[in-house]
């Protein structure tokens, strides 16, 4: 073992308000591993609220570990240090359960490297009884758990909090019991949100699609993704308060999960259902709590702007000792108390998506906003104090034409001129960054049929924006790479023979173009086909409470308004 990591481990330990420490007599133990780094794993909520579930029981201790940094992945090497947990630095193949949470598909990569440096076999198929059980969850597996497949024993589909308790039964009773692999993983098997890849067999068509799936147990019908119908029976907060993470020491309360308006291009309001709101009385309570911290609270959740106690919940805090951070705003819903509120607290940034440049473009994708409704709410915030405004576009969307890219740029430029009429008032002109990414079709949305648009022409839509708004005074733009957003892709929509490009690409030090050559793949099939209306997906054993039909109706009118 080296000093110097365990060190380190302790570091990150001194720094952290609200660790749990448990001892091991006894108890099930499970090692929760987030697939990149400390300071981003402990930014996110979803992680630490499963650290806080999974020790919400008396007969469990949870402890934490994360992806080494490149300097540390180094010394693990020199000094042949198997990676290990945060809170006793113990081995992370000593747990019983190793529960990795996943938010990214380009985290993929990284549960590899992962139980590489644990020492503990890749494929589910070359593990056994012995070893520990490997679950994982989270948004990215939940939408297509695919690519993973081969290496997961089982996925917790969605929602985890009211599957955590019959898994951990189930898990007592497989380990007393069960004699062979096969019978272990049997004990989960009747829990809907469980999915069990080596049950499910999955064969091709002569073409590479997918020709069917044939559940080999027979007892399941299909897989469902977990969802907390009524939120107020659970408190999703920060649990550990840290200067090492995103939001460095800020308390983090979730408002809300899902979101009603379904715009097509988005995952999270199409696969984690319509919006669901704490009472704001809960959240104020949930702030409290936090206040006694610290002043830094952030409200996350999707579309919190929509949420029916929203303004009551921005006049509740007004006057108080509080510097809040909201995120997902609507531009609808940038308007008093919440403006008041963030202005009051010296606030003066704010991050929107308008998504699209034209109200052609936006229409088609579901996201209907008018161009004065952006224009007239961006100049309203400038006038109540809002200077800096962060816009998200997308680029490569289906339909998209020439003149909806030059319409980002006509855009951005009149919310400038606006904020300019409003700095003659006020004598401070604020900046714009305009934040531009490739669009990914993703998973059970209407564009899951769509393909991806080629990375050469992403890249000369990009090049263009990049001079036609770097040359402007008080904008800056920031645009993602296409060739990267092109791995992503295939990490989104493919199947389960693209474990072999994540094995190779460990293998080629994460060199995927070089992993494509050698293995003779070409992604173009995941990433560049307009899928037929009635192939079969990798990911349609899944059910996430919409028909599939009701997508593809959905597309087929997208289609039709293109042509039009
Ligand atoms: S883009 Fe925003 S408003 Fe649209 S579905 Fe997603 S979360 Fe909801």
């Amino acid at each position: 073992m080296s000093w110097k990591l365990i060190e380190k481990a302790r570091s990150f330990l001194k720094e952290e308000q609200g660790t749990i420490r448990k001892d091991f007599g006894g108890k099930t133990s499970v090692a929760l591993i987030y697939p990149n780094t400390y300071y981003i794993g402990m930014s996110n909520l979803g992680f630490q609220n499963i650290y806080y579930l999974f020790n919400s029981f008396s007969d469990v201790v949870c402890e934490r570990s994360f992806l080494p940094n490149e300097e540390d992945l180094i010394e693990h090497n020199r000094t042949s240090t198997p990676l290990f947990s945060l809170e006793s630095q113990k081995p992370i193949k000593e747990f019983d359960i190793i529960a990795f949470s996943i938010s990214f598909e380009s985290d993929f990569l990284n549960l590899l490297k992962i139980l590489n440096l644990s020492r503990i076999k890749f494929k589910t198929k070359e593990r056994n009884l012995s070893d520990p059980l490997i679950i994982a969850g989270g948004i990215a597996p939940t939408s297509n758990p695919e690519p993973i497949a081969e290496f997961v024993d089982l996925f917790v589909m969605g929602e985890a909090e009211e599957v955590l308790e019959i898994f951990l039964k189930n898990y007592k009773s497989a380990k007393t019991e069960a004699n062979n692999k096969e019978d272990f993983l049997g004990y989960f098997d009747s829990a809907k949100e469980v999915y069990i890849p080596s049950f499910l067999e999955v064969s091709y068509n002569k073409d590479g699609t997918v020709k069917k799936f044939r559940n080999k147990k027979e007892r399941k019908k299909n897989v469902i993704i977990g969802r907390v119908n009524d939120l107020n029976s659970t408190e999703t907060v920060s649990r550990i308060l840290t200067s090492n993470t995103e939001f460095s020491n800020m308390y983090l309360v979730e408002v809300a999960r899902g979101c009603s308006r379904c715009c097509k291009f988005c995952l999270i309001g199409n696969l984690s259902g319509e919006g669901r709101y704490r009472n704001a009385n809960n959240l104020l309570f949930s702030i409290e709590n936090g206040l006694r911290l610290t002043k830094k609270i952030g409200l996350l959740g999707s579309s919190i702007s929509d949420h029916p106690e929203f303004d009551f919940l921005c006049k509740s805090l007004i006057g108080k000792e509080i510097i809040p951070s909201i995120s997902s705003i609507r531009f609808e819903g940038l308007k008093d108390p919440l403006l008041e509120l963030l202005t009051e607290k010296g606030q003066n940034s704010l991050t929107l998506a308008p998504e699209g440049g034209s109200e052609r473009i936006r229409t088609l994708i579901g996201k209907p906003l008018k161009e004065e409704t952006i224009l007239d709410k961006a100049q309203y915030a400038v006038a109540r104090g809002i200077l800096n405004l962060k816009l998200y576009f997308l680029v490569g969307l289906p339909g998209e034409r020439w003149d909806d890219i030059e319409a980002i740029v006509d855009l951005v430029k009149k919310i400038k001129h606006r904020m300019v009429e409003e700095a003659k008032e006020r004598a401070r002109l604020g900046k714009i960054t305009s934040s531009i990414s490739s669009f990914i079709p993703k998973p059970f949305t209407p564009f899951q049929w769509h393909s991806m648009e080629e990375v050469a022409r992403l890249n000369e839509k990009l090049t263009f924006l990049r001079k036609s708004l770097r040359s402007v005074s008080n904008i800056s733009v920031t645009t993602d790479v296409p060739k990267w957003s092109y791995v992503q892709a295939m990490l989104s929509r493919g199947d389960r023979r693209v474990s072999e490009v994540l094995l190779k690409t460990l293998d080629n030090n994460g060199n995927w173009y070089k992993s494509f050559r050698e293995l003779n793949i070409n992604p173009d099939f995941y990433n560049y086909r307009d899928r037929e209306e009635e192939e079969l997906f990798p990911w349609d054993f899944i059910n996430n409470g919409f028909s599939k039909d009701s997508l593809l109706l959905k597309y087929r009118i997208t289609k039709k308004e293109i042509s039009a």
